[in-house]
């Protein structure tokens, strides 16, 4: 049964090129063809030796990912659907940043990729979390994501961020793969303080991300401060405690001196109480931490629904006046199924 070459590991096609005989140099061209260059056939491939370009196409083949939908939201936002060479679907969103008073010139252009097919975390208030984990994405899945959206914007990725379907951290190994592809020069040269790597909270994610040279900048989707809340929201990281976590940011911090951001979806009447924000000021102490406030996104049928303007602008003040760095994140693409999961979701219904 052949392997489409895309699903492979970087790591894993090292060892194929071996096996084929093949110096390690010639790996490296490879996946600067399949990857950075986004090579669609191995006939491309010209500095690939022919006899090696159709050992690679009779048992690897090259299936390059299909735009399924693609929805551009009235702010710029565009989120795309992608489907890979298993029938298996994926979710990432392109997030511009115009200068002000251009004419669409683009400050920035971040890209929110996913992780894995699906997600076994099962968050309560995630479109992804309800259909459960299908699959890991390969770390040329996820750099693939990327790579379309530079193309289909037509300018320099500046910022990527692992916040799409799926957790990172359980899927570690291909997303530092991806990760390095993204920041190396002979890649796409987008620097380390520019790339995020988003989890919701897994332990041994934290501590070896802690030993990692790169120094990729941490984001903890935390969403409460209080135990039992956090349970209810996010029911698969109540084996990690809040203790626990907070432990494991401290060594984080010991180790690469760098700040956390902590995401905080602010959902009314769950989790924007006074006893709430009592506990994140408490969790926060000794953490050198960001806190971004970010309003829920109103989901058809959802039980929960965003907290208000003015709830969120008391937590901003109340966090400030306490020291604590806090923004509130602007939804951005809420009109164009903004939330993960909530655009293949739609297309699979
Ligand atoms: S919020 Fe993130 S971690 Fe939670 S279920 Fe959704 S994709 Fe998974």
């Amino acid at each position: 049964m052949p392997t489409p070459i895309k699903s492979l590991s970087f790591a894993a096609i090292y060892e194929l090129c071996e096996q084929l005989g093949q110096p390690k140099y010639r790996a490296d061209q490879l996946i600067q063809w399949l990857f950075v260059k986004q090579a669609s056939s191995y006939d491309e491939m010209t500095n690939l030796p022919k006899a090696f370009r159709e050992a690679l196409a009779k048992d690897y083949p090259l299936i390059p990912a299909k735009l399924i939908d693609k929805q551009i939201s009235n702010d710029g936002t565009r989120k795309y659907c992608f489907e890979l060479a298993d029938g298996a679907r994926v979710e990432s969103v392109g997030i511009p940043v115009f200068k002000e008073g251009s004419d669409g010139d683009l400050r920035s252009l971040t890209v929110c990729f996913s992780t894995q097919v699906g997600c076994p975390m099962a968050c309560a208030f995630c479109a992804t979390g309800t259909e459960g984990l299908t699959r890991d994405l390969s770390s040329g899945e996820m750099v693939d994501q990327v790579a379309f959206i530079q193309d289909d914007f037509n300018a320099r990725v500046s910022h990527v961020v692992s916040m799409g379907q799926g957790e990172p951290f359980l899927n570690y190994d291909a997303t530092i793969e991806a990760l390095d592809l993204l920041n190396s020069k002979k890649g796409f040269g987008i620097g380390a303080r520019h790339i995020t790597v988003s989890t919701c909270g897994i332990i041994p994610g934290i501590e070896r991300l802690a030993e990692d040279p790169h120094q990729y900048t941490l984001a903890v989707s935390l969403h409460s401060a209080e135990q039992v809340i956090r349970d209810m929201l996010m029911p698969r990281c109540s084996a990690q405690t809040l203790p626990q976590l907070k432990q494991a940011l401290q060594f984080y911090q010991e180790k690469t001196g760098r700040r956390v951001s902590f995401e905080y979806l602010m959902i009314n009447g769950v989790n924007d109480t006074d006893a709430a924000l009592e506990s994140l000021i408490e969790f926060s102490r000794g953490i050198m931490c960001h806190v971004n406030l970010i309003p829920l996104n109103d989901v058809d049928h959802s039980a929960f629904k965003p907290s208000s303007k003015d709830m969120i602008t008391h937590w901003k003040n109340v966090l400030t006046r306490v020291g604590i760095e806090t923004t509130i994140r602007n939804s951005r693409g809420s009109d164009i199924d903004g939330a993960c999961g909530q655009l293949k979701n739609k297309l699979l219904s």
